[in-house]
């Protein structure tokens, strides 16, 4: 046995660093599942699995792709019981039915969802009438709510005006925290969401203009991670309509800077801005001196270094 401890101790002394500074159970790591948008350029739409003490709980969005992604990454789906939507359009919600169907699959007992997302206007439903649209009596997969497991979906539609104020939607004993505030995305309702757990926070903008700024920025007020949704470059470098959608880089900067995140992910991007990296990465360094990197599907991050 003493020969064992001392194998251990010599393990931890001249185990590399980065793998010292990687814990065996973070309290909170993201599993990027798509780290893209619309467009099919071999990146999965937007989704994230948030891993709570190493285990999946919380998915956030449910773009296309995010199904296979679930698969490569072996992910296991168990514990998943809260889906956080941050808008309905295609390249964030189309894999929802498909992650319904993977998570009963490997569950034997009940399932019971938790689902959060933007209340409707104009052609979007409301997140609740969405999900019902889907899986609900008369919905698309209705078959989906008996197949493989017994699924519950309780579902609430968030305040989409961007004057509502920062609310606690999750708040568990053991220390799970979400909340949420409204952003804007053109004419799709949207909003954005802020986990935390055990001094560990992530922060996702979901798609927003710079209208909603003033928003996400007191979301992410100290956040450990800001996953921000880069999809255009700096005008006059994308088509000009796309700026009552995405915001430009050298405002998600300055936006990362006003909330003094301790570090940047940026996801959901478009083949551009894929292609001129160091043009982003210098506009957002104008305002922003904090660690700065660009997703890929699979990746998975600490959120707390
Ligand atoms: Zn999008």
């Amino acid at each position: 046995m003493k020969r064992m401890a001392l194998l251990v101790l010599a393990f931890a002394l001249f185990m590399p660093s980065a793998l010292r500074a990687y814990p065996a159970k973070p309290a909170l790591e993201v599993a990027v599942l798509g780290s893209g948008g619309p467009r099919a350029f071999g990146r999965a739409g937007s989704s994230y699995l948030v891993l709570v003490e190493g285990t999946p709980r919380i998915l956030v969005d449910a773009g296309p792709g995010a199904f296979l992604r679930i698969g490569e990454l072996e992910l296991d789906l168990e514990k998943v019981d809260t889906v956080l939507l941050t808008h309905l359009h295609i390249d964030h919600s189309a894999d929802l039915a498909a992650f319904f169907n993977a998570r009963a699959l490997t569950s034997d007992g009940p399932v019971s969802y938790r689902i959060f997302g933007p209340d409707g206007t104009g052609v979007f439903p409301k997140t609740s009438r969405f999900v019902d649209l889907l899986v609900g009596d008369g919905g698309a997969f209705a078959y989906q709510k008996t197949f493989g497991a017994q699924e519950s979906f309780a579902v609430r539609d968030l305040p989409i005006s961007l004057a509502s104020p920062r609310t606690k939607i999750v708040d568990e004993d053991g220390g799970l925290v979400v909340e949420e505030i409204a952003t804007h995305h053109d004419d799709c309702p949207s909003v954005a969401y802020r986990i935390s757990y055990k001094g560990a926070t992530v922060v996702f903008s979901g798609d927003m203009d710079a209208s909603a700024l003033p928003n996400l920025v007191q979301l992410a007020k100290n956040a450990d991670l800001l996953i921000f949704n880069c999809a255009v470059l700096d005008p006059p470098d994308s088509p000009s309509q796309l700026y009552d959608l995405h915001t430009p880089p050298k405002k998600i900067g300055e936006a990362a800077r006003s909330s003094a995140v301790k570090s940047l992910l940026l996801s959901h991007l478009a083949p551009d801005v894929e292609g001129q990296q160091p043009a982003v990465r210098k506009s957002i360094r104008a305002s922003y001196a904090g660690p700065v990197a660009f997703a890929t599907d699979k990746m998975r991050i600490l959120v707390k270094k």
